[in-house]
Order: structure tokens, then C-alpha cells, then sequence
């Protein structure tokens, strides 16, 4: 793993959302995406070089839908960049953490993803990401 890719932080209303982070960072989001497999709406910025991702589900049975339900809004997974999706999952299955996905899907902001289940992981869910070449 190289580094932490962005966060991703559970919102309710992703306009409303956008326009506290907006005036936080002082700066629009970059990007906005929905990812239909994911039933998730999607925002992006740039802070420096680090990037924070806003998530508000499409419908009930996203993942953000019943993380919100059980916790609220906040911090939701950490995602980290990595070079070979593959590899990782496979040395990270060998070390005896629960992955989420058989194969890496295609996640927002061109990116191959895969999810690390949070009792793996002390409670916080993880993202791998890989860029689309
Ligand atoms: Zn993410």
C-alpha cells in the first residue's frame, strides 16, 4: 500500500453536504459521480493533496443507507492507493482478512475497489483502490 487514496465520509443529503465542505475547504468539489452498482451518489475534493469523498445513498438498501442508520453520519471507510489489486487481495487473504468482494469492482473516480470487512480491521472499514489505466 503506497498511501491513504481519500476518505470517505457518510452523509444524509449530498447537496447540503457539499455545501458545508465547500465552504470548509473553501473550494467545489472537483467531481461528482454516481455509482449505480454501489447505490451511492458521489463527491470529490482536493485538499492539498489529499482527497475526501462524500457519499449519500441512492436507495435503502445501499451500504451508506444502513451505516447511517446504525451510526449516523461520519467517517466511513479509509482508502488506500495501491498498485496491484490483485496481489493485494490475495496477500491480504493469506494474512486472514475478510474481503468483502470476490473480484475488485469498478468503484467512482476510475478506480478498481475492493472492501476490507471493519472486524478485520479493529473496526474500520477499508477500501483498496486501484487507477484505471
Ligand atoms: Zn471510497
Amino acid at each position: 500500500m503506497k498511501k491513504i487514496e481519500h476518505l470517505g465520509i457518510a452523509v444524509r443529503n449530498l447537496e447540503e453536504a457539499n455545501a458545508t465542505y465547500s465552504k470548509l475547504f473553501n473550494q467545489e468539489p472537483y467531481k461528482l459521480e454516481v455509482v449505480e452498482s454501489e447505490g451511492v451518489s458521489t463527491s470529490f475534493f482536493l485538499v492539498g493533496e489529499n482527497k475526501i469523498e462524500l457519499l449519500e445513498a441512492t436507495n435503502p438498501d445501499s451500504a451508506i443507507a444502513k451505516f447511517i442508520e446504525k451510526k449516523g453520519e461520519g467517517i466511513h471507510h479509509v482508502a488506500f492507493d495501491v498498485d496491484d489489486i490483485h496481489a493485494e487481495m490475495d496477500r491480504l487473504r493469506k494474512e486472514g482478512f475478510t474481503i468483502l468482494n470476490e473480484e475488485p469492482k469498478r468503484g467512482a473516480d476510475n478506480k478498481l475497489v475492493c472492501f476490507i470487512h471493519p472486524k478485520s480491521a479493529n473496526g474500520v472499514l477499508i477500501e483498496l483502490c486501484q487507477e484505471i489505466k
